[in-house]
């Protein structure tokens, strides 16, 4: 039992009704939560959960920005018309409503691989060979969800404000709390290079994860062309035989992304190609399709989709020595001036 006294809670951006609380280290013991030297694994189980809450939230932070945005546009008249009929918004509304649409059907496809994990006849069903791989393919499936969902968040958000104008920027509207709030899930249960390196050791630790994971999204690939070219694509590059070297946590994030687009497309593919799918979830995948995957390109290479910061091509997938070495001339020039500046 942990006994200490509260020194103050911490103030944060966003909701400020759950602030971290700032304990001073006095007498704090608590009992084992799993086997000594098992520490890793043990919160590991736990985490898996609270990734899942982190890759909900915030598909329902950008569901709601997007919600808004849509309701504003709908009444806001500018130069004689309706925002939402002019047709440079209702190009970004369209590409909100979809990032947004992709993001919930990706979080809600992860909370079902949790009932698919309840036993080994609710793996079957699944289509799962075993209770054991429906375990290994949520444990990756859920960290690069995360990943994802998380880092979509705020650009999502952000959009969406633009488009309410100067109103969205204030605190009248709930938009200025919400653009605080979308960094948040992607700081907690993992920051972006933390659960990239975590999901690196579970495809260099756990063959059976992403064995599971890509064998799961060639299911539905012939759904959508490009969807296609990306599977195969990226199962080539990580099945080749040099594709150990691809464990540098330099190529951490392009991995992460790339398994992260493979994953949403089969999650749109699989209620796109449902017997009872609306015409609406083909309009989703095929926008969001054409707007996140590159498809490959002739030669069968990846290549970056740059959504997010830190993405780097391994050689194989068509990356440089040139851009490696730029990268780090780039940062000793900019952490040279901070050191002579504070010298
Ligand atoms: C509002 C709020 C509530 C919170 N509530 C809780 C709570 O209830 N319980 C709790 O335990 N914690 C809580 N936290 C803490 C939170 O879990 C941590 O802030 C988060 O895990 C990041 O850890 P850190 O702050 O120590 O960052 P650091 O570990 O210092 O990381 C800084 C940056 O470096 C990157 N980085 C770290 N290691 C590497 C590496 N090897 N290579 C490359 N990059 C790396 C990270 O991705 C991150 O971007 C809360 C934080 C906030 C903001």
């Amino acid at each position: 039992m942990a006994r200490s006294r509260l020194l103050r809670a911490i103030h944060c951006g966003g909701v400020t009704s759950r602030s971290p609380l700032r304990l001073p280290n006095i007498c704090a013991c608590a009992p084992s939560q799993g086997p000594v030297g098992r520490g890793i694994p043990t919160i590991m189980e736990m985490v898996v959960h609270t990734r899942l809450d982190c890759a909900l939230g915030s598909a329902g932070l950008m569901r709601q920005a997007v919600r808004v945005a849509t309701h504003y546009t709908s009444q806001r008249e500018a130069f004689g018309a309706r925002l939402v009929k002019a047709p440079a918004m209702k190009a970004v509304l369209a590409d909100l409503v979809v990032d947004s649409e992709a993001a919930a059907q990706l979080a809600l496809y992860l909370a079902r691989t949790f009932d698919d994990c309840r036993d080994e006849a609710a793996a079957k069903a699944a289509g799962h060979e075993s209770f054991k791989h429906a375990q290994a393919f949520r444990r990756l499936a859920v960290a690069v969800s995360k990943y994802y969902i998380t880092k979509r968040c705020p650009g999502v958000v952000y959009e969406a404000l633009e488009s309410i104008g100067g109103a969205g920027y204030v605190e009248e509207w709930e938009m200025a709390r919400h653009f605080r709030q979308s960094p948040l899930n992607a700081i907690w249960e993992g920051s972006g290079n933390v659960i990239a390196l975590d999901i690196l050791r579970t495809c260099g630790k756990e063959p059976l994860a992403l064995q599971a994971l890509l064998a799961r999204v060639a299911t539905t690939s012939h759904v959508h062309p490009a969807l296609r070219k990306h599977v195969k694509a990226l199962t080539g590059l990580l099945t080749r035989e040099d594709a150990r070297s691809l464990q540098d946590p330099l190529y951490a994030r392009y991995l992460v992304e790339h398994l992260a687009l493979a994953l949403l497309g089969h999650a749109l593919a699989t209620v796109a190609s449902a017997p009872q799918a609306a015409a609406r979830s083909t309009d989703v995948l095929q926008h969001w399709g054409g707007r996140h995957l590159r498809g490959g390109s002739a030669d069968g290479d990846l290549h970056l989709p740059t959504a997010f910061f830190g993405t780097v091509a391994p050689p194989q997938a068509g990356g440089s020595a040139d851009h490696i070495a730029r990268i780090t001339r780039l940062l000793d020039h900019e952490v040279g001036i901070i050191k002579s500046a504070a010298a």
